[in-house]
């Protein structure tokens, strides 16, 4: 026979903690306890799978079931001398929801269930106290009309309110046993003339209704919303818990409380919690009377008056501090517990995992494994590395109060908060004043970048998580909102507005790059501190890992974060990049508007030497690490120039003129510039540009053996290859500008020569690909444009919708599609070291930050991942929680 029901109490139980998936979290840990022997009420489980069972078969529960409760509760009724339903000793339980994850949009609790009109005088007689039993008795008419028969509980707080009035008095607390027992009535009478039937006075037939009702809850919407939001299945079905009812409110020696065994908001060593003196847990939630503090030190540190638990209760606050400690030591985890005190004696209610920050969970991560209470590898997997973001960047204060102007993408986090500008130059200049100011543009393109690198952070109306302003302000570490569809903005005009609120330049907002939130004015933001314990998790991590961390820098600046945040090299240097910034994107655009070879020629001979430069630096910050050098991949309409200034500032450089220039710009325009002339197309039609190039890093290279006397060997890396003749051809030209400068120099380096795998069409060709390619980078922003077919900078306007309608689970330019996108990976690792089986195997996409899909690349056997920066750390322990949990 199925077993549909579990009980525990009197230090037994049939559950365990590990059986979450039957008994829900709660009865799970309720079991536990009793099993410890710790002091839980005596209660029964009804599993999960009776709620599947009900879905299943038309809201009917197995035939079992009601002999299998019944049996339960007569056991509960033994332990506690009390009978379900008795008129002189009844029993009194409460019966709560509890799904395997806590899920707030459920049922609420039905408390001191199996009061009815005669019950309620045998609770007055056996407590001595009739007022207390009155009250019991409302509260349950109460709660079981709102949660169990739905009539609105503002009914009954109207009827108080009446009733109080009547008598002339203000609180609760004023009113008697009579006038809860009149109110009573009047609460029965009204639910019956909402339902047009009385209200249930059978016992058992009220436990079947809350019953019923806990199952029903799984399926209402808010429920539904709540699972949605936060991916968890429908099929996981909840349990129910049915537990005798104890007592907090029967005068000055009860009471109820919760608490956490250790700050859940800075992980510090020292129990934090509230607790209410003569009251029912519900009082404490909401918030009608004010909690006092559990300890002593935290009173005195509140600054408040009403006495501490440890002080007003000192004995019974003894227990409960011995059972925080059993705890911790049982679960080796920090606590969130919820508790009762009947007359005196301590009930223990619940006890779960205690939500926490990321600041406290590294603190009571570290601080356990140094205790010795978990280990190391333990330790590493408490810290979720998403949250690692909230340590490396200013965050929000959440106390500080915010005005919401428009939400965008979450594309870089951190918080800023400065006076709103439109210009690129004007924020440069503001800044130089000493304003915080926060850019907002359209999009932005590489001539922004000095007002992105200005700005305390980037707010744009379009592109995506791939867009420029994403990736950029990444690498730079600048917070950033992308793709804020709802935002107009006139830059000429100096404002922007979202739904008639408008924002005009030099005005304050803020942005949550976290959370892609904008808001109206300066919210308080809190700076991050990287405190030893960081550090120390950091190095742990690193034990465990086979991943090894690289990043995506560009300049010397990103590159010197990056190496303090321990990046083990270069993954990707986007050499486009390394040309956005002032003479350097005249150069460029004279490059790309030059009518010949000439033209072209002699834009290189301006950057070769810009570039050499860079370079040198880049090697010597990196020295003895590997660095990805990747050639020239500009999106055309990145570079193009758009403004007058900008066209006239070209004409002025090569002494042309700004029509022929404009000219030349519309004949380059392309419809699809993500699809155009750009990658190694570029390098295959004017070879002089990856010429330049690589003669830059040969001779860059040779500068720093020579001057540091350390090895260096770079990674030459071609993108957007989609066949072996590309990288073919090009590879016998990078080689022959080797032997070029080796010949020149007298001196040599070791070098190499790999590809990106970015298009399907080089993952699905990957076996003919290696045959030119000494290592794999997986540019997976481009592979998943190209396999998924969604421009990157386009599909933020309807990803939005794909994400909320589940079509996809996350934004696949966040986290890496596994099932398309990851495949092609898989095959291209496959058939890349089925020609070459050393082929050094790597991802530069912005997946190379993303925890799952670091993972993903671990289980894929890649050598390593690369990410920007300020991600580096997250990667760091994303790779060590993965090599730990898939050997
Ligand atoms: C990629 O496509 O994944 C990549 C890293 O290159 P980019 O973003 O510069 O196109
Ligand atoms: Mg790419």
């Amino acid at each position: 026979m199925t077993k549909w029901v579990y009980t525990f109490g009197d230090g037994a139980a049939d559950g365990r903690a590990d059986m979450k998936n039957l008994l829900g979290g709660k009865g799970a840990n309720l079991a536990e306890m009793a099993s410890l022997g710790l002091p839980v009420p005596p209660g029964l489980t009804i599993t999960t799978e009776v709620c599947t069972h009900y879905y299943d078969n038309k809201h009917q529960y197995p035939t079992e079931l009601t002999a299998q409760v019944d049996a339960a509760i007569t056991a509960i009724e033994k332990s506690l001398g009390a009978v379900f339903g008795d008129k002189s000793n009844p029993l009194l339980v409460s019966v709560r929801s509890g799904a395997r994850v806590s899920m707030p949009g459920m049922m609420d609790t039905v408390l001191n269930l199996g009061l009815n009109d005669e019950t309620v005088l045998g609770l007055a007689a056996n407590s001595g106290n009739a007022r207390f039993a009155w009250d019991s008795y409302r509260r349950f008419i109460q709660m079981y009309s709102d949660v169990v028969l739905g009539v609105d509980h503002y009914h009954f707080e109207e009827l108080i309110e009446i009733h109080k009035e009547e008598l002339g008095v203000d609180l609760d607390t004023e009113l008697g046993a009579d006038d809860w027992r009149v109110l009573s009535g009047k609460f029965k009478a009204k639910t019956e003339e909402e339902l047009g039937q009385p209200f249930p006075q059978d016992a058992r037939e009220q436990l079947w209704g809350a019953i019923g009702a806990v199952f029903g809850s799984w399926r209402i919407e808010r429920a539904r919303v709540y699972r949605k939001l936060n991916n968890i299945p429908e099929a996981w079905g909840t349990a129910v818990n049915v537990q005798a009812m104890v007592f907090g409110n029967m005068g000055d020696t009860s009471a109820t409380g919760v608490a956490f065994t250790r700050d859940p908001s800075t992980g510090e060593n020292e129990f934090y919690g509230e607790y209410l003196i003569d009251a029912q847990g519900e009082d404490v939630v909401a918030g009608i009377r004010t909690p006092q503090n559990l300890t002593k030190r935290a009173r005195e540190a509140a600054g408040a008056t009403a006495p501490s638990m440890e002080e007003s209760m000192p004995e019974v606050y003894g227990q409960l501090a011995d059972v925080f400690a059993k705890l911790e030591k049982h679960y080796r985890d920090m606590q969130d517990i919820e508790f009762t005190v009947q007359r005196g004696k301590l009930w223990m209610l619940q006890t779960r995992a205690g939500k926490r920050t990321a600041k406290a969970a590294l603190k009571i991560a570290v601080d356990m494994a140094e205790n010795g209470l978990i280990d190391e590898k333990t330790a590493v997997l408490r810290v979720e590395p998403g949250a690692l973001d909230q340590l490396l960047h200013p965050t929000l204060d959440p106390d500080a109060p915010r005005d919401i102007y428009t939400r965008g993408l979450p594309a870089s986090p951190g918080a800023a908060a400065g006076a709103a500008v439109f210009d690129a130059d004007e924020a440069e200049a503001w800044a130089k004043d000493g304003k915080d100011v926060i850019l907002c543009r359209v999009e932005t393109s590489p001539e922004d970048i000095h007002g992105m690198h200005a700005a305390r952070g980037v707010l744009t109306a379009r592109g995506g998580m791939t867009s420029h302003a994403a990736v950029v302000a990444r690498g730079m570490g600048r917070p950033c909102v992308s793709g804020a569809g709802q935002l107009r903005i006139d830059g000429k005009a100096g404002v922007m507005t979202c739904m008639g609120r408008e924002i005009n330049k030099g005005d304050l907002i803020t942005i949550d790059g976290a959370t892609g939130e904008v808001m109206v004015g300066a919210v308080r933001t809190l700076q991050p501190e990287l405190s030893g314990d960081f550090a120390k998790l950091m190095t742990w991590a690193d034990r465990y890992r086979k991943l090894r961390v690289r990043t995506n820098a560009d300049t010397p600046m990103d590159t010197e974060v990056a190496r303090e945040f321990g990046a083990e090299g270069i993954g990707l240097c986007r050499t486009e990049h390394m040309f956005f910034e002032g003479e350097r994107i005249i150069a460029v655009r004279q490059m790309i508007l030059a009518e010949d070879l000439a033209g072209r020629k002699a834009a290189l001979e301006k950057l070769l030497p810009m570039q050499r430069s860079d370079f040198v630096e880049i090697f010597k910050i990196m020295r003895g690490l590997p660095v990805t050098i990747r050639l020239l991949d500009p999106p055309l309409h990145e570079f193009l120039p758009r403004e007058e200034s900008e066209f006239e500032d070209v004409a002025a450089a090569i002494g042309a003129d700004a029509a022929t220039l404009k000219r030349r710009a519309a004949d380059l325009h392309e419809f699809n510039p993500m699809l155009g002339h750009r990658g190694c197309r570029l390098g295959i039609t004017y070879p002089e540009i990856y010429e330049m190039q690589a003669r830059s890093i040969f001779e860059a290279a040779i500068a720093v053996e020579a001057e540091t006397g350390e090895t260096v060997v770079p990674e030459i890396m071609v993108p957007l290859v989609a066949t072996e003749k590309e990288l073919a051809i090009l590879r016998v030209r990078i080689e022959a500008m080797a032997e070029a400068v080796f010949a020149e120099t007298g001196k040599q380096v070791d070098y190499m020569i790999g590809t990106m795998i970015e298009l399907p069409r080089a993952a699905i060709c990957a076996h003919q690909i290696a045959n030119a390619a000494d290592f794999f980078s997986f540019g997976t922003n481009d592979l998943t444009q190209t396999a998924i077919g969604i421009s990157r900078d386009d599909a933020a306007r309807f990803l939005d919708q794909y994400v909320r309608d589940d079509i996809f689970a996350q934004d696949p330019f966040v986290s890496i599609d596994q099932d398309g996108v990851g495949e092609l990976v898989k095959l291209g690792v496959e058939r890349g070291r089925s020609t070459k089986a050393d082929l050094k195997l790597g991802i530069c996409g912005e997946h190379g930050g993303d925890p799952a899909s670091v993972e993903f690349c671990h289980i894929a056997g890649l050598d390593y991942v690369s990410c920007s920066p300020f991600r580096v750390p997250i990667a760091r322990l994303a790779a060590a929680q993965a090599a730990i949990n898939h050997k």
